[in-house]
């Protein structure tokens, strides 16, 4: 491809704040940015040159997004691949319709996973009430997931034994059939995700592992420094990672999750770590490349999408990020209150990043906050102190 230089512009499908945030690294690279988005106040709407407020699928939202802009990503997962297929028509998108609608699939995605040879949970793909009884007992206890349109935790249901299983089958039935996958729930050591990058022409770059911890099922806190997991570990999900995205002959920036597993049995069965799922667009694990490293996960992004060189990043700062959930407005009871920043941007190495949302909702993701330092452990003790300033439980 032909490299896109500054003062092209560049879209994007979806306006949340991962919209927002590659819209602001395009505009620091001198692009101009368009943004398709339904809603009015989105927040990558609201920093763009252009926002098409239309539905994704709206012929003609996407036909001005195809006159306006000379490449496409998307930062939503759910953004229907029917869209990026017929933008791809014209315009080189990152990623393509084929690996987002894989990556939209959880039976999809984990059969390319074993296609490329990577390990991942024990699972059976459950079409309908009949396919039930051919389930192993060696999958309970297991975690039950709609294979399409799950976030955050959510569509999945925790499932003791087969005894339950059909009641938990029926509860995830309720927005029409849904095709679910059952995985053996496994004893995990640590939660993890690789960011990497992949050009036009194959070239791979990818951030240092990053150590997520999930609460209610959204992430809470990430971690990063060097040897957060063990060396050969990380050596071995990076190169997982690599194989996924090669396998999709993938362009653009792609998240992938891993779960480390505890020692016994299953450990012993599947190795160290499994792969979990990949996410098609910059990850909530990745945000603290923003200020912890050389290139972030959203310039990485513009570049794929842009055709413009890829440069590994190198983690300058041992990091902690804390997303910013919209509970922490309501500290002091029914009414929002804006929390106390003034006191935690006294405390030194803080990057503050809100989305511009209007209104504060218990579980919204409003922002996030990045602390940087010299060493792990300074960033999580100014992280822990951040975290009481703003009433998020310790670690
Ligand atoms: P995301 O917001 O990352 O897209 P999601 O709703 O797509 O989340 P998963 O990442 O598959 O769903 O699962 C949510 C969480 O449930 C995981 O982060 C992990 O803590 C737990 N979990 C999922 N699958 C398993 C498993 N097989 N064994 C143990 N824990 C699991
Ligand atoms: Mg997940």
């Amino acid at each position: 491809m032909t490299p896109l230089l500054p003062g092209a512009t560049l879209g994007v499908l979806g306006g949340g704040q991962l919209g927002r945030m590659w819209s602001h690294a395009a505009q620091s690279l001198g692009f101009r940015t368009a943004v398709l988005d339904p809603d009015a106040h989105s927040p990558a709407g609201l920093v763009s040159h252009l926002h098409v407020c239309a539905d994704y699928l709206d012929p003609q939202g996407l036909a001005h997004m195809a006159a306006q802009c000379q490449a496409i990503t998307t930062e939503f997962e759910n953004v229907p691949a029917q869209a990026l297929r017929q933008l791809g028509q014209t315009l080189p998108c990152a990623p393509g319709a084929d690996p987002v609608a894989v990556a939209q699939d959880r039976a999809r995605e984990k059969a390319h996973f074993v296609a490329c040879g990577v390990p991942v949970a024990p699972h059976a793909v459950l079409h309908s009430a009949a396919d039930l009884v051919s389930v192993s007992p060696g999958l309970l206890p297991g975690i039950l997931k709609t294979t399409r349109l799950g976030y955050d935790g959510k569509g999945q249901v925790r499932v003791a034994s087969l005894a339950d299983l059909p009641t938990a089958f029926q509860s995830l039935q309720s927005a029409g059939p849904a095709v679910c996958i059952l995985e053996k729930r496994l004893p995990l050591a640590a939660e993890c995700s690789v960011v990497l990058a992949r050009s036009h022409d194959g070239q791979i770059v990818h951030l240092p592992v990053q150590v997520n911890l999930h609460r209610d099922g959204i992430l809470a806190v990430t971690e990063v420094f060097e040897h957060a997991v063990p060396a050969a570990n990380e050596h071995q999900a990076v190169q997982a990672a690599y194989e996924v995205a090669r396998g999709l002959n993938y362009v653009g920036v792609l998240c992938v999750e891993f779960f480390l597993l505890k020692d016994g049995p299953d450990r012993d069965a599947l190795g160290p770590w499994v792969v979990n799922e990949i996410a098609p667009r910059p990850h909530n694990s990745g945000h603290h490349s923003i200020d912890s490293c050389d290139v972030s996960q959203f310039e990485l992004q513009v570049r794929c999408m842009a055709g413009l060189p890829l440069v590994q990043p190198r983690l300058h700062s041992a990091s902690v990020m804390l997303n910013l959930l919209g509970d922490l407005w309501f500290a002091n009871g029914t009414q929002a209150t804006e929390p106390p920043w003034a006191s935690v941007l006294a405390l030194p190495g803080v990057h503050l990043h809100l989305y511009g949302k209007t209104e504060a909702r218990r579980g919204r993701k409003m922002g996030h906050l990045t602390i940087t330092a010299a060493s792990p452990d300074t960033a999580k003790h100014v992280a822990l102190q951040a975290a009481q300033l703003l009433g998020i439980a310790a670690w």
